[in-house]
């Protein structure tokens, strides 16, 4: 690409966008402080230079006003006082090691590790999880994916055999409780939906009960009733397996337990399921038929059913239709991919409860809607402590009233953030982050295939005075808590410092010797190999260790990727600060990776089968007192989680408007730009109004990541936050994951 920098301008560098998983590369112009100029990164292996209008406005969360510089310690009275780095690490190594000895380390309880982008800090927080012997955690994930995760733990071997779609060359591309062109989750997400929707040999189809701008260019829409998703894909399936659209030959090779499934499916009554989901019976089978004709088909499943309820039914029931169609192991199909490093808790066989509520850990991963309740309790196991690393739980987990009162009866929280969050108003003590821009940072969602990438972030700026990269922080505390000492590091130190050979054969012999070491892995590579690499480059030890497990874990991949080694990958990493691809998969490995013992697909799941049997002939009856269906957290183009803090990033929908039908509209008497209280069981806000087409009557939507307190009062807030109305207990039976796109509301106008 040509270079258009002027000799008196500021060089473009290569870095990434933080706002959603996708992580686009981009390239900046910094001007002081300040994220002058921004565009998309044509040199980015996965985006090539695709970006959406949110990329531009990253200088309101490097520059915005939410900013903290000084450790802060609650005062008795609740408000905060500065201190200095040294006192806050010994203060909050003390108190943590002091709810350790009372009550065990598996008492404090880690929140997060990172958000969209930044996962470099969470990898080192696991030796400070070490020191302490904390060995429960959770993140978003468990709010969102691990339904998900269970299914395909169930369906192959392994919650960690994860697949993503191939939708830039699938024939026929489906999305199921997902607006791609919002909330993307794949690579270059608006191109490839105008592509499909402008060719008339492929089909876009969208399950969703909004008229999404996803769903406005689809072939088909089936525009379901609220939370009738799982009637809707069984009765997709019954039509899959009546009209034999099934691909017998593929599933004869590559499953078990079809001739158990099927006779699930024949008892489907598809006329009846057809009428609860609302949907055109005519319709359903024409989607059926076009999905069982195509050559290729790749499906994506969000938040629209993962946060509704028969969420983990539904992600079964999704994935059985690219299974039984044989879109698997395929071009333009479903494919398990390779990943760089994983970012959550890994998937083993074995199934471990929560201590208090004994709710399914999946991927180790507490459900977020049972935390309060493993805190807000006299069981002895309760937790005691908790570590929020840059997640906001106050904010984005539902009944955000009793996350508060959660926080409130904690011994001792520790907030490490960039700002001063709903979570950190709560904390005993927050230690301030440098910003994703002022250090080393990776995210760790490489989720594509066959050509997966990854991207090693340089600083485009030095840490904001006052903060510290989250690495430094866990290193500080772990040392202090005297988990293990310079002796321990000799060796590897001395070795680090004649070459990265000399050192990867002194930590293979450490690790035997001293196997302790090895639950601080990243932290005995940022003090001993990190040293070599540079000033300020040390977190980046953790990825040349990253960089030799993927290349155990996927050796051909990596070479067809052009890497002969870890370490050569390691080289080619920090030698393109834009990204590399570091795996080219075959379509064969997606089959080699299935992890059961006959590596064979498991079709038949009891839970889910038991399940589905039991879906009602009827649609659920909804509770006169609250008789709409509230979607709460639609991302749209005015929201972005919080990681902006400062509302002036937002220009248009600044209130984060609720989205109302025009008939219901007409019945509450209200008008764009009216005024209405949405209550709830768990309570209640107020919201503006915006008259929208696009949804049903009955169903209203209001957006994500409002309701953000942005000055020094936070009590003064933009727009409504979400979470003030969902409920914990309205989850998933399965994965615990709440519903909150299914809360039931009433809407009254002001
Ligand atoms: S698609 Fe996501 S990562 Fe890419 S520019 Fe938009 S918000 Fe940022």
């Amino acid at each position: 690409m040509t270079d258009t920098t002027a000799p008196h301008e500021a060089p473009w560098r290569s870095t990434a966008c933080i706002l959603c998983a996708v992580n686009c590369g981009i390239e900046v112009r910094v001007e002081g402080r300040e994220l002058a100029k921004i565009r998309g990164d044509r040199k980015h292996p996965g985006s090539l230079g695709y970006t959406c209008e949110k990329a531009f406005r990253l200088d309101h969360y490097q520059s915005g006003p939410h900013r903290l510089t000084t450790p802060l310690r609650r005062r008795a009275d609740g408000t905060f006082e500065a201190i200095d780095w040294d006192t806050a690490i010994t203060e909050v190594a003390a108190r943590l090691a002091a709810v350790r000895d009372a009550h065990g380390g598996e008492s404090i309880f880690y929140y997060g590790g990172g958000g969209q982008g930044n996962h470099l800090g969470g990898g080192h927080g696991a030796g400070l999880r070490a020191a302490l012997g904390s060995v429960f955690t959770s993140n978003a994930l468990a709010q969102e994916k691990t339904g998900e995760f269970w299914v395909d733990g169930q369906l192959f071997g392994r919650p960690r055999c994860h697949t993503s779609g191939d939708f830039e060359h699938a024939e026929v591309a489906v999305f199921v409780g997902k607006n791609p062109w919002q909330s993307h989750g794949f690579p270059r997400a608006r191109v490839v939906l105008k592509a499909l929707a402008a060719d008339p040999e492929r089909a876009l189809i969208v399950i969703d009960p909004r008229r999404t701008e996803t769903a406005a260019m689809a072939d088909f829409h089936l525009q379901v009733k609220p939370g009738t998703d799982a009637w809707c894909l069984s009765a997709l399936l019954a039509v899959l397996v009546e009209e034999d659209l099934v691909d017998h030959a593929w599933i004869d090779a590559h499953t078990r337990g079809f001739d158990a499934l099927a006779t699930h499916l024949k008892r489907i009554p598809i006329a009846a399921h057809c009428a609860v989901a609302g949907l055109d019976e005519a319709l359903v089978r024409a989607v059926a038929r076009r999905i069982g004709r195509a050559k290729s088909v790749s499906i994506f499943e969000d938040l629209g059913i993962q946060q509704n309820v028969n969420s983990t039914l539904d992600s079964y029931l999704e994935k059985l239709v690219y299974l039984l169609t044989g879109n698997f192991a395929k071009r333009g199909a479903m494919n398990i991919h390779s990943r760089f490093s994983r970012v959550s808790g890994g998937g083993g066989r074995g199934e471990r409860r929560t201590p208090v509520t004994g709710e399914r850990i999946i991927t180790g991963l507490i459900p977020a809607a049972v935390i309060p309740d493993e805190i807000l309790t006299d069981h002895p196991k309760r937790f005691r402590a908790m570590i929020v690393e840059s997640a906001n739980p106050a904010h984005s987990l539902p009944d955000s009233a009793r996350m508060r009162e959660a926080l409130d009866a904690l011994d001792c929280v520790v907030v490490i953030d960039v700002a001063l969050t709903e979570t950190a108003r709560h904390a005993h003590y927050v230690l301030p982050a440098a910003s994703q821009y002022e250090k080393w940072e990776a995210a760790f969602f490489n989720l594509e295939f066959p050509h997966n990438t990854f991207q090693l972030r340089p600083p485009l700026l030095e840490p904001l005075a006052g903060t510290l990269p989250e690495p430094e922080i866990h290193r500080r505390l772990v040392r202090a808590l005297g988990a293990y000492t310079d002796e321990d590091l000799a060796d590897l130190r001395a070795a680090a410092a004649l070459g990265r050979g000399e050192f990867a054969m002194a930590l293979m012999g450490a690790m035997a010797e001293r196997p302790h070491l090895t639950q601080y892995a990243a932290l005995v590579l940022y003090e001993t190999l990190g040293p070599t690499l540079g000033a300020g480059r040390e977190a980046t030890a953790a990825v040349w260790g990253l960089a030799q497990t993927c290349f155990m874990a996927y050796p051909e991949a990596v070479q067809r990727a052009g890497h002969e080694s870890g370490d050569a990958l390691y080289e080619a990493i920090m030698a393109h600060p834009e990204g590399v691809t570091f795996t080219v998969d075959a379509y064969d490995e997606t089959l080699r990776r299935l992890d059961t013992p006959d590596k064979r697909v498991n079709l038949a799941v009891p839970e889910l089968l038991e399940a589905l049997d039991a879906l009602p002939a009827a649609p659920p009856p909804r509770d006169p007192q609250y008789p709409f269906v509230l979607a709460a957290g639609e991302r749209r183009t005015s929201t972005a989680n919080t990681i902006f803090r400062d509302p002036a990033w937002r220009k248009k929908d600044t209130h984060g408007a609720l989205r109302v039908s025009p008939d219901d509209a007409a019945r509450l008497g209200v008008a764009d730009g009216g005024r209405v209280r949405v209550t709830t069981r768990r309570g209640h806000v107020e919201a503006v109004v915006e008259v929208s087409d696009t949804m049903l009557a009955g169903h209203v939507s209001l957006p994500n990541g409002l309701g953000l307190a942005h000055g020094d009062d936070p009590n003064v807030t933009l727009g409504a936050a979400p979470n003030e109305l969902t409920s914990t207990t309205d989850r998933d039976p399965i994965a615990g994951t709440p519903w909150h796109k299914h809360v039931a509301a009433r809407v009254e106008a002001l």
